[in-house]
């Protein structure tokens, strides 16, 4: 390939992440638009120079994309990357290492088992006991989880299924609020569960899980037939950043027999910071832990990890063999394609590896505290500005509103209409406990500084008061 094209791409990496600053967060742009580029220029029928295609994907993407790696995207949990996982994505894009089988590549197999010791242990886990792959994301995290307390509580219905079950007595249901992540409702279908095995819990005025109100519900479902498979705490709620009392709930599916998984897709990286760490206590005793490197640990998508307790029981519950698969090392390394989901493996971890090492955990704890401290610094401004913060949290979250919105001066779709069409920052909404819409800031990005926040602030102030 020429020289000139990879020298393209090389200035690209550079000038964009110099430049961003000064782009829009967020595109203004019609599908239509971009339909008629694309047809006019790729019909397919004749080979485009790879240089030409390079230039165009390069625009494409600059312009028609909400830039999440923005300092002023305080949006989903959508990180910023790091320069090490930019380089890390490349290097796995080159060499494409499999790793399916450790035999295939036991270099990218033992650099990610190696950063998953590290998180094992700052979970408060005996990396020794546990049994951690890196999944494509949260909800794959969450759906291995799901299977595993299957495994654990029937292992007949690997075989059977669940309509094998005998009786009505023995319907699985897994408990979680209605602020724990929507992809359980796609678990549910996927595993044949089905929604109705989804009980949710009510919440207390904090929108966390109110457990004496679990253990009701526990205890009503029992007499109608209903089987506790498992309990979900969310550590860090997608809409509010909100940790559910982690120990209260340890302890009651301790008692009910469930399988306890903590869902920290995003709150888990706080366990990364010695400050922010005291906040995840109770995390330690859940069965399996669900945590995203791609929400707050600044590397690219799609990287997630799976952690549980009971290495047999995942075993027992992805175990395949096959005559056309390598054999394994030896007993004590386990193979990705039958322990886990995926079979075909990218190497998702090499990117959290070079992040790691290149900022140690020191450093890495610094980039989550600061963001922290940009979240507590959105909440102060807003509060002297006069809006209102509805949710209670250390994490950087910030859902809140305003009087305007109140008393119907404004709405919150109205607001972001405004901010979106303004492309200066960009921030969501939710609605809280099922009740109140509000807006929601997040901080995801270990460039946003106190300069980036006062924008955030005159944005919103500015877009309030027009009329
Ligand atoms: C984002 C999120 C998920 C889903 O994770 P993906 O990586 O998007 O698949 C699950 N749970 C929580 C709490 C989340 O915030």
């Amino acid at each position: 390939m020429d020289q000139s094209i990879w020298d393209k791409v090389v200035a690209e990496i550079d000038a964009f992440q110099r430049e961003i600053r000064d782009l829009r967060v967020s595109p203004q742009v019609t599908p239509a638009e971009i339909r008629a580029e694309l047809q006019r220029r790729y019909d397919f029928r004749e080979p485009v120079a790879l240089e030409t295609v390079v230039t165009d994907v390069m625009r494409y993407l600059r312009e028609w994309n909400v830039q999440v790696t923005h300092p002023r995207y305080f949006g989903l949990f959508n990180p910023s990357v790091l320069p090490a996982s930019i380089v890390a994505d490349t290097l796995a894009a080159l060499y494409n290492p499999q790793l399916a089988t450790w035999s295939h590549a036991p270099a990218a197999n033992e650099l990610e088992r190696r950063v998953l010791d590290h998180f094992s242990a700052a979970l408060g886990f005996d990396p020794q006991a546990i049994k951690a792959n890196f999944t494509t994301g949260g909800l794959e995290a969450n759906l291995s989880a799901v299977i595993c307390a299957i495994t654990r509580a029937f292992p007949e219905a690997l075989e059977t299924g669940l309509a094998g079950l005998p009786g009505p007595s023995s319907r699985p249901a897994i408990y979680l609020t209605g602020e724990a992540h929507h992809s359980f409702i796609k678990i549910a279908r996927m595993t044949g569960l089905g929604t109705q095995a989804l009980r949710e819990v009510p919440t207390g005025e904090d929108y966390r899980m109110d457990v004496a109100g679990l253990i009701r519900q526990v205890e009503a479902d029992r007499s109608n037939g209903w089987t506790p498979l498992m309990i979900v705490g969310t550590a860090g709620t997608t809409g509010a950043g909100l940790i559910d009392p982690l120990p209260e709930i340890a302890a009651a599916a301790e008692r009910s027999g469930a399988w306890f998984h903590v869902d920290a897709a995003w709150g888990g990286s706080a366990a990364l910071s010695p400050r922010l760490k005291p906040l995840l206590a109770g995390i330690e005793r859940a069965d399996s832990v669900t945590w995203d490197a791609h929400k707050w640990l600044s590397v690219p998508m799609g990287a997630g990890m799976f952690f549980t307790r009971h290495p047999e029981t995942a075993k027992a519950a992805f175990a395949i063999t096959t005559t056309y698969m390598p054999k394994p090392a030896d007993d004590e390394t386990p193979e990705l394609y039958a322990t886990t989901v995926q079979w075909t493996r990218r190497a998702i971890g090499l990117k959290v590896f070079m992040a790691l090492a290149e900022l140690g955990a020191g450093g890495y704890a610094g980039l989550i505290e600061r963001q922290a401290e940009m979240g507590d610094l959105i909440r102060a401004r807003l509060q002297e500005k006069g809006w209102m913060v509805r949710n209670a949290t250390r994490l950087p979250v910030v859902c809140f509103t305003h009087a305007d919105i109140h008393e119907g001066r404004i709405t919150t779709g109205q607001i972001l209409e405004r901010i979106y069409a303004r492309g200066k920052v960009w921030i969501s909404e939710v609605v809280l406990g099922g009740q109140e819409r509000v807006l929601r800031a997040c901080v995801t990005s270990y460039r946003t500084e106190a300069a980036d926040v006062d924008c955030l602030i005159d944005e919103l102030e500015r877009v309030r008061q027009e009329r």
